[in-house]
């Protein structure tokens, strides 16, 4: 599984940092993905991630 942040929509609300911080992290104010690809045992928070981003700014495929 593959994980993208769209940072034009990205509001830094630092959710997915807190779900899911095996796979993002926080630079310059956005969410940026630093596993590629997810870990296989993150998959199940970074889904909880994609699910709870308050703009839809999580793709995963
Ligand atoms: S949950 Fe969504 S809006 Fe919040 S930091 Fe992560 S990608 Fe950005």
């Amino acid at each position: 599984m593959k994980a993208k942040v769209n940072e034009e929509l990205c509001v830094g609300c630092e959710l997915c940092v807190n779900t899911c911080p095996e796979v993002f992290e926080m630079q310059d104010g956005k969410a940026i993905v630093k596993a590629d690809p997810v870990p296989q045992e993150a998959e199940e928070n970074c889904k909880k991630s994609k699910e709870d981003c308050p703009v839809e700014a999580i793709e995963l495929e």
